[in-house]
């Protein structure tokens, strides 16, 4: 009698628990359904990617354009793609709002407990960097689960990595070129195309959530992006961008963040000796 008790609440959790998360988060609800949605339609001559009617042709041939260029950049940044995210483009603010909780920014990720994701493009967001940077997000999602990238991933280093293909706060020297390692200008002194401010940067202990990260004014966002540019290119430049697969391989073998980060730049700079 007990355990069928236990049963019956197992199933009704199991029944509540998606209805309340797509009560409290609708966007994602949106997401899902954008295939039945009368407003949008596949994008010919691309993969998965939904663009809104209100798209022009212009729009679109653009957005085909810059959905190549950031795969190609994300498959030579990781080794390889995993990521299958659907990308929603809406050329308007009014349906990027709802697609998009906030509808702040030029693009955001929605991922998904169940490990389907969708990136969703607002008006600022048909643009190779913004394609790039939400698709770095959902190939680190992809290769570690929702779960891994919620509990293990400080917020500090998913924005830094993203933004190492997002060519407005970088620069492609940083992994682009095999010589990276020989570099010795700081990264952010170097031009980018959206300038950093010129202030103490953050710590990165004070990046960690989500909360932390995103939570303040214009500025502290931005110092954040900067020291999380700084961070991972300096990272990079040691470790290389073979040490990026080597650490979600790493961690999916159930190795923490902070030891696995810190040996794979250790053991470069030993092989270097
Ligand atoms: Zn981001």
């Amino acid at each position: 009698m007990r355990e069928n008790a236990f049963l019956r609440y197992c199933l009704l959790l199991l029944i509540v628990l998606p209805i309340g998360f797509l009560w409290l988060y609708p966007q994602v609800l949106r997401c899902m359904l954008v295939s039945r949605s009368a407003d949008f339609r596949l994008l010919t001559g691309a993969d998965a990617v939904y663009v809104s009617h209100t798209a022009t042709i212009k729009q679109q041939t653009q957005l085909r354009r810059h959905t190549a260029t950031a795969i190609d950049r994300i498959r030579r940044f990781w080794g390889g793609r995993c990521g299958q995210a659907i990308l929603i483009y809406c050329p308007t603010q009014a349906d990027y709002q709802q697609y998009c909780a906030g509808g702040e920014g030029a693009g955001c990720s929605v991922g998904t407990p169940w490990g389907t994701s969708y990136l969703v493009l607002g008006p600022d967001g048909n643009n190779a960097d913004v394609i790039a940077h939400e698709l770095c997000h959902d190939e680190l999602f992809t290769r570690l689960g929702w779960w891994r990238v919620k509990r293990q991933i400080p917020q500090w280093f998913n924005e830094g990595l993203a933004l190492m293909v997002d060519y407005r706060f970088s620069n492609p020297s940083a992994w682009e070129q095999p010589d990276s390692s020989l570099r010795n200008i700081p990264f952010t002194r170097e031009k980018t195309i959206i300038p950093f401010p010129q202030r103490p940067m953050l710590k990165l202990v004070d990046l960690e959530t989500t909360r932390d990260f995103f939570g303040g004014d214009y500025i502290h966002t931005m110092l954040a992006y900067q020291t999380a540019t700084e961070e991972v290119a300096r990272w990079l430049s040691v470790a290389g961008r073979a040490g990026v697969p080597e650490l979600t391989n790493a961690l999916t073998n159930g190795d923490g963040f902070s030891e696995t980060y810190r040996r794979l730049e250790q053991d470069k700079r030993r092989s270097k000796r």
